[in-house]
């Protein structure tokens, strides 16, 4: 096409040429050439003004097809315009053919989908949208997402800026129906609110949740009575069974701790809120201090540093709870001789309760999966040691009701370290003394 346009542009200077010569030669016989000259330009000129006139009519009432018709420059600046035109055209059907396959598959999701502004308002949402968040169409669109879903754990999870899934919320359509909202940040400000109806998976949740509890329950009783029975009879006053006796004692304490353990877990797991009592870090390091002294029996070194006078706001029988598995834990993967260090520090983005330890340290690829139920870098370790398998999910879970973290670093040989990372809103100022006279 451009060729096309520059051919035509080429004629036209070429005829422009003809023209003035005709008007030079004729000029030169009239003895006018100045005149002949100015009369070629001037028809030129006109003619010139009237096909732009033509050109931007036909511009301006957005006919696709072509006005003039032949080769001159005109005419090939229209067939070249409207090729574009026509061009464009079916660039946009296929995008709005594309845009509409998408909300159309997007209606048809069985997650409901709200697409939302920078301000949190709604620009789109499907027919689940509907359904599972009580949304109106099409009196909420525009409208502000936190207006319209108003329950408070939404209100404050997308303030928070919605970063992490939101589980088993109850519906606020019906609350019969539980939801996981996730928020999917796109083209800058843009989001995806997503909710899933995660009914079904919450009531076998459910179910496995009570079947371990109820079975932990129903096997504490009996351990109890084997338990009390083998206390009872004294290894040394039966020789020949000392070593079975010994065992049997072993395995049956190792049963309990684990029926315990598994109990504890079932509770936390059923617990939403948590008292927000004030937890004193001093004393509570000092009872750590002195339960790993206890443990260890002599072998190794433990020392406490408390670089902070701040305490924590929580659920003082829990956290004991948890940070004692660490200490446990160090205290039973540090060979003797091993130094064990119980660090509490905080800072403006929070504070953080490390047990560090110069133990046997752990290969890096188990780090991910050491908070799983029953998982162990050595079983042998582990069970020797008395391990059940579940210090480490427990403390995860009662780090998760505190809104805190587990972080662990390790170096096989070398050591390890556990730390407890709480938000600043956990942190509370040490109590004023009042000395009285
Ligand atoms: P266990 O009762 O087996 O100790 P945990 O859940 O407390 O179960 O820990 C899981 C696994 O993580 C342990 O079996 C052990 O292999 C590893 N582990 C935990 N703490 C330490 C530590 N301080 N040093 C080395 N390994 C550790």
């Amino acid at each position: 096409m451009t060729s096309r346009l520059s051919r035509a542009w080429r004629n036209g200077i070429w005829r422009l040429a003809l023209a003035s010569a005709v008007a030079l030669a004729i000029g030169w016989w009239l003895h006018a050439i100045a005149a002949c000259l100015l009369a070629v330009a001037a028809i030129w000129l006109s003619l010139g003004a009237y096909r732009l006139r033509g050109f931007a009519r036909w511009l301006e009432s957005g006919r696709r097809r072509p006005d003039a018709r032949g080769s001159g420059l005109r005419a090939e600046l229209e067939h070249l315009i409207s090729s574009r035109r026509r061009a464009s055209f079916d660039e946009k059907r296929h995008l709005v053919g594309l845009l509409r396959a998408f909300r159309d598959a997007a209606a048809a999701l069985p997650d409901a989908v709200i697409a939302l502004d920078g301000d949190h308002r709604i620009q789109w949402f499907n027919a689940a949208a509907r359904h599972l968040l009580g949304l109106k169409y099409p009196e909420d669109v525009g409208g502000h997402v936190t207006n319209l879903l108003r329950a408070p754990r939404i209100v404050d999870w997308l303030r928070q800026g919605g970063i992490d899934p939101l589980n088993d919320q109850p519906s606020p359509g019906d609350e019969s129906l539980r939801l996981n909202l996730r928020l999917i940040r796109y083209a800058g400000d843009q989001c995806l609110l997503i909710a899933r109806d995660v009914s079904q998976l919450m009531r076998l949740e459910q179910v496995r949740r009570d079947f371990v509890a109820n079975v932990s329950h129903e096997l504490r009783t009996p351990l109890t009575v084997v338990h009390g029975y083998l206390d009872l009879i004294e290894p040394e006053q039966m020789q020949e069974y000392e070593p079975i006796l010994r065992e049997l004692r072993n395995q049956s304490r190792r049963m309990t701790q684990i029926v315990e353990d598994l109990l504890t877990l079932s509770r936390l797991e059923a617990q939403h809120e948590i008292p927000a009592e004030r937890v004193a870090m001093r004393p509570l390091l000092e009872a750590l201090r002195r339960e790993a002294v206890a443990l260890s029996q002599g072998q190794h070194a433990v020392s406490i540093e408390i670089r902070s006078p701040q305490d924590l706001r929580g659920s003082p029988k829990d956290l004991h709870s948890a940070f004692s598995n660490l200490v446990s834990n160090a205290v039973r993967y540090t060979p003797q001789g091993g130094r064990i260090t119980l660090r509490w520090e905080t800072d403006a983005l929070g504070g953080r309760l490390s047990v560090i330890d110069t133990g046997h340290g752990i290969p890096a690829q188990h780090l991910p999966r050491l908070t799983e139920r029953f998982y162990r870098v050595s079983t042998s370790r582990s069970r020797e040691t008395g391990g059940t398998g579940l210090g480490l999910s427990i403390v995860k879970h009662v780090l998760q009701l505190h809104q805190a973290r587990l972080e662990i670093t390790s170096e096989l040989g070398v050591g390890s370290v556990f730390s407890c990372v709480f938000g600043p809103e956990r942190l509370l100022e040490p109590q004023a003394v009042v000395a009285l006279s």
